[in-house]
Parts: structure tokens; C-alpha cells; sequence
């Protein structure tokens, strides 16, 4: 756990700017109500997510977008000024991640204009409070600030610009350009895409050590697995390149492959989005009805809808498409995935969504049931949303975590999920940066959402 962030700094950051210009003693009549608390929770078991346990009886106070205490109920007094959510002796953890996500451009005209506002909220509704957007579109980044100030409603983001791949890369100059042009805008992360030859990935990566930026995503085809990992990748997505790397996608890979990408992992500190649900999909291990039985589709737009239907009409033309081998290349994947956990390699929570039938935030459940076939416990797969998260972004904030300093960013559930996952499927509320979402909020929304794209 980081402990050596004030709790209260960034609680402060914003007030303190206004009181520059503020003589003193009115500085201090502001004081006060910069103290008031926003939220309690009473009467929740607390699972904080630090360590394997519950805290039973608990209350956690909020104010602005930080948990400020968290308390035994027992010699707990609620401030007065709070406004008090009972949680009737549910379960209240830490907000989830979508580390590999997409958000939608700002404007386009092959979506409704309301897309991008619907996809924001079924990341919340589905108990996302944080998404690394790995896919930037212009004018992205005036979102972040738009969520920061509370103008849009949406989880904390944190942004990859516009992707480096064959077509936008021509030489290894104007990669280097890139990469130096994607610091200065602002954006957090520079996303890979396939198609970059070694010699511009090499000038990228390169040029990203020089400006302090990581680079995360796909391996190109030229690259080999082990070049791109000493280069410096941040993440490798989807776990891309792996089972290539040792001729593993139509045959069952060996206990000695497994272990050497085992151990360049290790080597090289790569963080992994195994994305298992969607690559099923991807290279044909999925069952079509299964995927077109998925309830919580209704609330896409049609035209979202109808591409995931073409993709699959289309998919033996997918790169990725592996065939007559694809369930045993989706066996390779999940015994991977196993042991690079087992070994305690970095693994973060990620769907890929909106990708073909991966709903934001709503189908976060198919995600997890497979690492759970995988043979994480319900705390290890939420530590990869949770925990692993927060140390990902250690430096930007402080958040993963029920504790005090850490970002109000919380669900609140039925049952207790470190013993079942399927209850964040109905959360009894979501709290994003201090922002609470009530069950009933949440119906409404969704319901409003599914009758504008029916
Ligand atoms: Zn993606």
C-alpha cells in the first residue's frame, strides 16, 4: 500500500489555488466547510482489498473524492453534516479497472451522439471507476477534465493517444516525432498496434525511455517477443504475441515454453491484459449463441450491435482467427495466464471493451468467470482490478483500495464477493470519485439507455 501520499493533498489542490488570491482571514472563513463530510457508509462489511479479509461492521467517511477514515462501527459517530447511506450489512470494496478499454470519439457519425456519454456510464454501472483508454481520439483529452470538474459523468481516465501502426508510422523519425508530440499533448501512455517494423518500434521505444512516456499494447509481428519486452513494453495486451513466440497457437504448448515466457515476463517486468474473454472471441474458441445470448447487449446502439454481428460472420478473416485449433490454443491461454499469476507476474483486469461483445463496465463478468477457470480465487482476480492497479498508477494518484487517502472509488454489493463474484452483478450502488450512484440511479439510466437503442 502507498502510505507516503498525504491523504489529504489532493483533497486540497484545487481550494488552495482560489485561496492565492484571497486575503487570509477569508481564506480561513472557507476553511471549515472544506471539512464537511460528503458520505458515510454505516454498517458495511468492508472488504478493503490490502490484504484478504473483511472488516465487519465498519463506516468509511468520504469527503470530496477521498475515503478519509474507515472505523469499527463500535466506536464510530457519524459527523452530522453527512449524508448517511446504510449499508444494511453489505459489502463495500474498491472500485474496478478496465485496463484495456475504449472510449468513443467525441463526435462521429456512424455512432448516436449519446454513445459516448452511455458508454461512460456502463463502465460505472458495471463498477468501473477507472479505464486506461487504449485507443485516443482528438479532443480526448478535454474528457478527463470534463470527468475531474464533474461537468460529465464518468470513471477516472487515464488515456493512450492515437495509435502507432503501420499506417500512421512511416519512418523512424516521424515515429520518433510522434512519440515526443503524444508527451507534449498530455496523453499518458503511447498505444502499439501491429504492423510497425522492428526498426520503428526500436526508434519508438527509444525515443519513449528518452521522454519518460511508456508504450503498451500489441507485439507487431516483426518484433520479436523477448526484443519488445527488453525494449521496455509497459503492458503487452491480450497477451499478444506469447503463444506465437513459441509456435503454441494450434498445439498444446509444453511445460518448458510455458515457463520460459514465465520467466521473460518476470525478467522484464511486463505488466499483462490477458483480455481472455474477447480473444476467445477473437480467434474462434467462443460459442456464437452464447455470444449473441448476452443480455446486457441491449444497451449498445444497433450499429454497434450489427458490427459485432459482421465480425462474426467474418471471422475466419480475422488475424487472430485460429480455426480448427482454436480451443486448444484457448486452453494455451488460460494455462498461461495460470502461471504467469501462479509465478507473480503483474496481471490487470481488462476486456477490451467495446469490442465485439465485450459491453462496457455490464460485461466485466465473463472476464471474470474465465479467470476464475484460470484458478485465481475471487481475491486474487479482483486484486488484478483493485490493488495491481493502483501500484500501476502510483504515481498519478492513490486509489485500489478501501482505505483512508485512497480515491472514493467503491461498490457496494449484496453478498460478499471475495466468496462469489457474480454479486457485482447487480452492485447495490457505486461511488466514483466521491460521486454516488444509488441502485435506483443506476436502473433508471439504464433503462433510459435501452429504450433509446432499441
Ligand atoms: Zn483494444
Amino acid at each position: 500500500m502507498n502510505q507516503s501520499a498525504n491523504p489529504f493533498g489532493r483533497y486540497f489542490s484545487r481550494p488552495m489555488k482560489m485561496f492565492l488570491t484571497v486575503p487570509v482571514w477569508l481564506a480561513v472563513a472557507f476553511v471549515a466547510p472544506l471539512y464537511a463530510s460528503d458520505y458515510v457508509f454505516i454498517n458495511v462489511n468492508v472488504v478493503p482489498m490490502g490484504t484478504e479479509e473483511v472488516l465487519a461492521e465498519h463506516a468509511v467517511v468520504i469527503r470530496d473524492d477521498r475515503i478519509v477514515q474507515v472505523a469499527s462501527m463500535a466506536d464510530f459517530t457519524a459527523p452530522d453534516d453527512a449524508q448517511v447511506i446504510d449499508g444494511g450489512g453489505h459489502y463495500l470494496l474498491p472500485g474496478l479497472a478496465e485496463m484495456h478499454g475504449h472510449v468513443p470519439p467525441m463526435h462521429s457519425d456512424n455512432f448516436p451522439a449519446r454513445y459516448l456519454d452511455d458508454t461512460l456510464f456502463l463502465y460505472l454501472a458495471g463498477g468501473i471507476t477507472t479505464v486506461r483508454g487504449m485507443l485516443g481520439h482528438p479532443n480526448q483529452l478535454d474528457l478527463v477534465d470534463d470527468i475531474d470538474a464533474g461537468d460529465r459523468l464518468g470513471p477516472t481516465l487515464y488515456l493512450a493517444g492515437p495509435s502507432f501502426n503501420g499506417n500512421s508510422v512511416e519512418s523512424a523519425e516521424q515515429g520518433r516525432r510522434m512519440v515526443r508530440e503524444h508527451k507534449a499533448a498530455g496523453w499518458d501512455l503511447l498505444k502499439i498496434h501491429p504492423g510497425l517494423s522492428l526498426e520503428y518500434f526500436t526508434a519508438i521505444a527509444e525515443e519513449a525511455a528518452s521522454q519518460n512516456i511508456d508504450f503498451a499494447g500489441h507485439i507487431p509481428q516483426a518484433v520479436p517477443l523477448d526484443k519488445a519486452m527488453a525494449m521496455g513494453i509497459r503492458t503487452i495486451d491480450h497477451m499478444d504475441g506469447y503463444l506465437e513466440f513459441v509456435g503454441a497457437t494450434d498445439r498444446e504448448i509444453s511445460d518448458e515454453a510455458l515457463q520460459s515466457l514465465v520467466q521473460l515476463t518476470l525478467q522484464y517486468e511486463v505488466g499483462v491484459v490477458p483480455t481472455q474473454a474477447l480473444w476467445a472471441t477473437l480467434i474462434g474458441a467462443a460459442d456464437r449463441e452464447a455470444l449473441e445470448a448476452y443480455e446486457e447487449a441491449k444497451y449498445v446502439p444497433e450499429s454497434v450491435r450489427e458490427g459485432w454481428q459482421r465480425y462474426l460472420d467474418n471471422a475466419s478473416q480475422s488475424r487472430y482467427y485460429t480455426g480448427d485449433t482454436a480451443q486448444v490454443h484457448q486452453q494455451n491461454r488460460q494455462r498461461l495466464l495460470q502461471a504467469l499469476h501462479a509465478a507473480g507476474a503483474e496481471i490487470l483486469m481488462g476486456t477490451d471493451a467495446p469490442q465485439v461483445y465485450s459491453v462496457p463496465g455490464l460485461g466485466l463478468k465473463h472476464e471474470l468467470a474465465m479467470m476464475g477457470d484460470a484458478g485465481l480465487t475471487p481475491y486474487e482476480v479482483l486484486y488484478t482490478g483493485t490493488v495491481a492497479v493502483g501500484r500501476y498508477f502510483a504515481e498519478q494518484d492513490t486509489f485500489g483500495q478501501v482505505a483512508e487517502g485512497h480515491r472514493a472509488d467503491l461498490i457496494l454489493t449484496s453478498l460478499n464477493p471475495l466468496e462469489d463474484l457474480s454479486t457485482l452483478e447487480q452492485p447495490l450502488g457505486v461511488m466514483a470519485s466521491g460521486r454516488w450512484l444509488a441502485r435506483e440511479t443506476l436502473d433508471e439510466k439504464l433503462a433510459e439507455i435501452e429504450a433509446a437503442y432499441q
